[in-house]
């Protein structure tokens, strides 16, 4: 029972509630204008004197911390002035003590519920089994997820040190239950014994999430026989560690420096203050280092062809080892695939995948290959123009093009394109986009497409984490208050540099008796403390609380004020896309809530969003700038648009031959890889040779791509998610953006359902087309189809 691989994957990109049900302060906020509710997510990131007076306010509200007072009393800790309410309004989180309390209580009360659901075979206990074995993934999730979020967020080093711990010993126990007998057999007689006839009684959704278990415990080994159990679980522990060790070593470099002989350049070639880093031999050979900021530097400048293509296939090449290490993590992978009856580790993880099989996949990137062809050689026509007068051919064919200009050439034929472009100086177009006013355009668009807004709450003591995290509630026009969000999006040294959504607590529908305090399976601390609850439509959710993690530096304007680039826009809009996927899934179980779903069609809400970001109408509807208030220029934002597309059929074109490499590598196209002439690198450089466009023959690169451990035979994901919001774009919203019918239909058709609906039918629905529905190579077809640059 992978319960709980299936939320840490959905971490990729969870909290505690407090008991209050704030949907009556929520909506004296929906009724002040619109613009009032911008300028204040303006100001409450943007002005700390406004933040200060607008967080102080909150000392006159003592209610909710008088009501737990002796909860934290019990607890003593932050006994400085005022109580802590705990992380998340969780009143467990106010130490590191406490979320080790947490933990061991979770576990025991999971523990406890195990054995009750293993006990108890009555026909009553049959029915609710698939919903028992979700609330036992919930009760361990809200545990891990916090935990993944404390590692990876938490300034004080106590509090990282218990979320390892806590994070160990949850792990640990998920991996007795993922192979627990008892368990499968009791969900094979749920799901599959027609005499029991229990399934008929059962869910849609419960369903989908018994067979997704099924298929999990399957993928454990559950039913081998001991010996070949025992092997999958040696391959298991081999493939993690190795896995870890190739992640670890991609940054090991071939070499140090390169050598440069004497007849292979001459004066001219280096500017002089590159050349000060250089060791210059006696015999006029030149030793170049290949760390540090110079070799880039020399990519973009040297105008010497041998030197770009020396210091390039350094820099992109690893030791031997590290090629024997992914020969060898490849072939244990097929090894396992055919333990469990696959032919390859392609067709093992994509059984339960969007994509279905790598033939799909392959279809899939193969189109958008014949697709994106042309327009790479327009951009490549481009770089050529800046080859020195006389070095190359004035009128190529195609051919000659892509024959001329290799991997090493480009930084350097893009750099003298940027330069030539310089003397039309654009104005910094960062001011327009302080994070107050980003945050506020966010809650602006939201409110036009989804009729959903930010609403920015004060904090109680301790809720948080930091000083710059703001609390924000999705609140809707038509169902109140919809989840919570964290945001923590300034720098802070030792918080992940990576741009990250965390689940902190999934949407979920409460049974009567997980409200009743008496339930034996409840934490001590009634449930109502330790998560938010609503009521719709008279049945009882958990709220999802989510936290968002950015890593902006404030920027040069003495203003104190951070302001972002374009991509960091788009990043923070990616980022909410996931958070309104948590937001707006409403599912009665959690495994399949928001992002818990097919981890090749995850990023399509985040994608989709990022597109908004990349839209000139939608930039200039909120960009304003941070001291005068000027709205943005269109043409400014135009040109920045244009500047930020350079390449980008190019760059794409790169990616697709990195998803196709990740593939045979995992065994399409009946790659052996366990054969022992498999020759990686030949594969590689092959695969370069025949794709032609920008090839690589001459680097070790496989080893530098440790996506090939992390995703495994599914790095196509993105792309496919990519191309899938291309065409949910141009239909639902290219023509009007703030088009509340399309964000309706995208709310209904997508996020609504999390994982509990086939995507393919949530697809062809959005897009009333019914050939997407079987989910085959036609549709996938379809999705590749004039897709544009992605
Ligand atoms: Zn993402």
């Amino acid at each position: 029972m992978k319960l709980v691989i299936r939320s840490l994957r959905a971490a990729i990109r969870s909290p505690f509630v407090n008991s209050r049900r704030s949907l009556t302060t929520s909506t004296s906020h929906i009724q002040t204008s619109n613009d009032a509710n911008e300028d204040e997510i303006v100001k409450i990131f943007d002005s700390s004197d406004y933040w200060n007076k607008f967080n102080q306010q909150q000392s006159s509200d003592k209610t909710a911390s008088n009501q737990t007072a002796s909860i934290f009393d019990s607890l003593n800790f932050n006994s400085s002035r005022q109580k802590s309410v705990g992380l998340f309004c969780n009143p467990y989180l106010t130490s590191p003590k406490g979320l080790k309390r947490f933990a061991e209580e979770s576990l025991d009360r999971a523990r406890a519920l195990t054995n009750h659901m293993i006990e108890d075979q009555s026909e009553k206990s049959m029915k609710s089994y698939i919903k028992e074995l979700d609330r036992l993934s919930d009760m361990l999730c809200r545990v891990i997820d916090l935990c993944e979020f404390v590692r990876a967020a938490h300034p004080n080093s106590s509090f990282v040190k218990a979320a390892e711990q806590c994070h160990a010993q949850l792990f640990e126990h998920m991996n007795v239950l993922n192979t627990s007998k008892p368990l499968f057999v009791k969900l094979q007689k749920v799901l599959y014994d027609g005499k029991l006839g229990i399934r008929k009684t059962l869910s849609q959704e419960e369903i989908s999430v018994g067979e997704l278990l099924y298929s999990d415990f399957k993928k454990s080994g559950i039913d081998m026989d001991d010996a070949t159990g025992e092997q999958f679980v040696q391959l298991s522990s081999y493939i993690a560690t190795a896995g870890q060790e190739f992640n670890n070593n991609i940054t090991i470099p071939q070499s140090n420096s390169i050598k440069i002989e004497p007849s292979e350049w001459e004066e001219g070639d280096i500017n002089p203050e590159c050349s000060k880093s250089i060791s210059h031999g006696f015999d006029g050979s030149l030793t170049i280092p290949i760390y540090g900021h110079l070799p880039f530097e020399l990519l973009r400048s040297c105008p010497n062809k041998i030197i770009r293509q020396k210091i390039w296939v350094a820099l992109h090449s690893v030791p031997e080892n590290q090629t024997a290490l992914l020969t060898s993590l490849l072939s244990c992978r097929a090894i396992l695939a055919k333990l469990m009856g696959c032919n390859n580790y392609a067709e093992y993880a994509l059984q339960d995948k969007m994509a279905r099989n790598s033939n799909n996949v392959v279809g899939f990137l193969r189109g958008l290959i014949n697709d994106l062809q042309p327009e790479v050689l327009k951009e490549l026509k481009m770089l050529y123009k800046y080859f020195p007068p006389g070095s190359v051919k004035e009128n190529p064919t195609s051919e000659e093009l892509v024959n001329s200009i290799r991997p090493w050439d480009r930084e350097y034929l893009l750099t003298k394109h940027i330069l030539s472009q310089k003397s039309s100086q654009n104005e910094d177009i960062t001011q327009y986009f302080s994070l107050g006013t980003v945050v506020s355009g966010l809650s602006k668009l939201f409110h036009s497409i989804y009729g959903i807004k930010l609403i920015p709450q004060k904090l109680k003591p301790g809720e948080v984490w930091s000083s710059s995290v703001r609390r924000f509630d999705a609140v809707s026009d038509k169902d109140g208050k919809v989840g919570i969000m964290y945001l923590d999006l300034l720098h802070r040294v030792g918080k992940t540099p990576h741009p990250a959504h965390f689940t902190v607590c999934c949407s979920r529908m409460l049974d009567n008796a997980e409200l009743d305090s008496k339930d034996p399976f409840n934490l001590s601390l009634p449930t109502t403390s330790t998560v938010e609850t609503v009521v719709q439509k008279g049945k009882t959710y958990q709220l999802p609380v989510i936290s968002l993690v950015c890593n902006y530096y404030g920027n040069k304007n003495n203003s104190g004020i951070i302001c972002l680039t374009l991509e960091q826009v788009a990043t923070l809009f990616h980022e909410m896309g996931h958070a309104m996927h948590s937001m707006l899934g409403r599912t009665a179980l959690h495994n399949v809530s928001g992002t818990r779903c097919q981890t090749d069609f995850v990023e399509l809400p985040s994608i989709l969003h990022e597109t908004f970001a990349r839209d000139e109408r939608v930039l200039a509807s909120f960009g304003k700038h941070y001291e005068t208030g000027k709205p943005v220029p269109t043409q400014l934002v135009r040109k920045h648009l244009e500047s930020d597309r350079l390449l980008t059929y190019c760059e794409t074109f790169g990616q697709v031959k990195m998803a196709l490499l990740d593939q045979l590598y995992h065994g399409a196209g009946n790659c052996d890889v366990t054969d022992e002439a498999f020759d990686a690198l030949g594969l590689y450089h092959q695969l370069e040779s025949n794709l032609a466009i920008l090839a690589d023959t001459k680097s070790s690169w496989p080893g530098k791509f440790g996506h090939l451990y992390s995703y495994g035979a599914l790095y196509y994901s993105y792309l496919l998610d990519r191309a899938i919001s291309a065409k949910v774009w141009s239909n639902l919203f290219q023509e009007d953006p703030f088009s509340r019918e399309a964000g309706e239909k995208f709310k209904n058709e997508i996020l609504r359902w999390g994982g509990s609906r086939d995507p393919w039918v949530c697809l062809s629905k959005l897009l009333n087309a019914k050939e997407l529905a079987k989910g085959d190579v036609k549709a996938m077809e379809f999705i590749s189809k004039d897709s544009g640059p992605l």
